[in-house]
């Protein structure tokens, strides 16, 4: 029989920004909130995304319920399609969130045998051990969530990614009332969204973003006008498809998920196009600069993007230069600054304006600063609280903000990914610690782990020394002096006179072996190896990749 405790397991966002994951545990049954990925930093090479690990999800599978989605970005999400070949279990979101999981989704073959439930806002129904409820949230795509579940232990409250946008696009706010009276039941613990925690002051509405850009065009009469943003931001785009149409400019659609999400906002009312008139790329040749508007993906920096691709004169449809206007709407993610710069520089490189954050208004953050997460606090009044969402200075950020609130001490706790904790008659207390490592995905060949990451740095920073030889073990001689051949080495004359040295080392600590009557070839390759990496250590303070074939001839 289970206990009465509500438990809450962090599997991902703790620590990061991404694969924001954690599992709420009533009556001994599970509820999964959100699936995201992380994408990968410079150094892992050869890795495309990053999972939380779901070694404890799937060993505790049996008792899981549903998964909810807070809402559609893939930091929420996009750990779905990696999850749910092995947890079949529904999932629950707001129709445009589950449009967006059911894109990525269909690509891993995965949607049609999903059960999607869709939820309205401030909707409250029962699923698995307790009531949730599903409460609107401004954010940087519309129809996100904050959650609230009505448990034994109390209210327990997870923010979701949210500012409190006055002025949203939609009309749809934060609802504010909604949290208060949750407050006003008593509400035992609030998880909330870390990521401005250390941001003084508020986040301005993204109704601040259409009149600047506006301006920007009405200033550009003539010249073409590129915009990129994140395509599931879809109040973005609605400001720029509106800034379009009142200059009668065509809008052509550029990148596959810009296409996919406009047709989803479209079908679901979340854009509203009647004033829009929409071209494809083939129409780019005959619309005259000031004719167009192009709207693309690859704000990020993304090599395959649209906008990579202009910067690189990769698109057929689309020669970048100096008539055009390059606006990016956004800023780059923590570790897509390098990226987001190779671009910039590129479309320079093509005599192209380009305009961004650093020196326009053209883009807002979708989450709260400290104003707004005091304000979220001061509505909630939590007994207890746990910052999320967020790198480890965020939640630091994000707990003294809470403290000064009037949390008490002893309820704020500080979790990272793989913490636990405990809520029960008696408060909030630590539980125990659950495998929550980095789960690498490498697009070619399925999973890695960390040992061939670890190779692939070793490739790339210290490159690789191959060394053939060949002995007649039976009559203890080398027959075939060693070659010594290297890649990712400068090949100087310098390199040329220690692969000369390298081997004439190997030999003689081949011969030596052969000698004392070391036969096998496993044993004369370590001999090889070792030697090798001593005389490369030495001369060099290299460690490369050495890869050894001393064969039996
Ligand atoms: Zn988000
Ligand atoms: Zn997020």
């Amino acid at each position: 029989m289970p206990d009465a405790a509500v438990r809450v397991t962090f599997l991902g966002g703790l620590g990061e920004i991404g694969r924001n994951c954690c599992a709420v545990e009533v009556n001994g049954r599970l509820l999964v909130i959100d699936v995201g990925l992380m994408f990968p930093e410079p150094d892992m090479y050869g890795v495309d995304i990053i999972l939380p690990e779901f070694t404890w999800l799937l060993a505790n599978r049996d008792r899981v319920d549903a998964i909810l989605l807070t809402h559609g970005h893939e930091d929420h999400t996009g750990g779905l399609r990696y999850l749910l070949g092995d947890l079949r279990v529904p999932v629950y979101g707001s129709a445009l969130t589950l449009g967006f999981a059911t894109h990525r989704l269909d690509e891993g073959g995965l949607a049609k045998d999903t059960e999607f439930i869709e939820v309205a806002d401030n909707e409250r129904r029962r699923i698995g051990p307790c009531d949730v409820e599903f409460i609107p949230v401004t954010h940087s795509v519309p129809s996100a969530f904050a959650l609230a579940l009505h448990t034994p232990q109390g209210i327990v409250v997870h923010s979701g990614d949210f500012k409190l946008d006055q002025l949203p696009i939609d009309g749809r706010r934060t609802d504010l009332s909604r949290l208060a009276a949750l407050g006003d039941e008593g509400v035992a613990l609030l998880l909330s969204d870390s990521t401005n925690a250390e941001e003084p002051g508020f986040t301005d509405s993204e109704s601040t973003v259409g009149p600047a850009l506006r301006r920007l065009f009405l200033e550009r009469p003539t010249r073409r006008l590129i915009v990129a943003c994140f395509a599931s931001h879809l109040h973005r785009i609605q400001q720029v498809l509106d800034a379009a149409s009142a200059q009668d400019r065509t809008v052509v659609l550029l990148g596959r998920s810009m296409l996919k999400n406009v047709e989803l906002g479209r079908r679901l009312g979340a854009l509203r196009v009647e004033g829009t008139k929409f071209a494809d790329a083939a129409a780019l040749d005959r619309l005259k600069p000031s004719e167009v508007l192009v709207v693309c993906t690859g704000s990020q920096g993304e090599p395959l993007s649209a906008l990579s691709r202009l910067a690189s004169g990769d698109m057929r449809q689309l020669d970048l230069g100096p008539d055009d206007t390059v606006i990016l709407s956004s800023h780059p993610i923590p570790g897509n600054e390098f990226s987001v710069g190779r671009v910039i520089d590129d479309l320079h490189r093509r005599g192209a304006e380009v305009l961004h954050s650093a020196h326009e208004r053209v883009h807002v953050s979708g989450h709260a600063r400290q104003g707004e997460l005091r304000t979220f606090l001061q509505l909630i009044r939590p007994a207890a609280f746990i910052p999320v969402h967020g790198e480890y200075r965020h939640l630091v950020h994000h707990a003294a903000i809470a403290r000064r609130m009037g949390v008490p001490d002893e309820g704020v706790l500080l979790c990272e990914d793989g913490d636990s904790v405990v809520l029960d008659e008696t408060g909030l207390h630590r539980g125990p610690e659950v495998p929550a490592g980095f789960h690498y995905v490498d697009g070619h060949t399925g999973d890695v782990d960390e040992r061939p990451l670890e190779d692939r740095r070793m490739l790339a920073n210290e490159g690789v020394v191959l060394v053939a030889a060949g002995v007649d073990a039976e009559n203890a001689k080398l027959v075939a002096w060693p070659t010594v051949s290297t890649r990712g080495w400068f090949d100087g004359e310098q390199e040329a006179t220690l692969r000369a040295r390298c081997a004439e080392l190997v030999a003689k600590a081949l011969e030596d072996a052969l000698a004392s009557g070391m036969h096998d070839t496993d044993s004369l390759n370590r001999v090889a190896k070792r030697t090798v990496g001593r005389f490369i250590g030495q001369s060099t303070r290299r460690k490369p990749v050495i890869l050894c074939a001393v064969v039996s001839l």
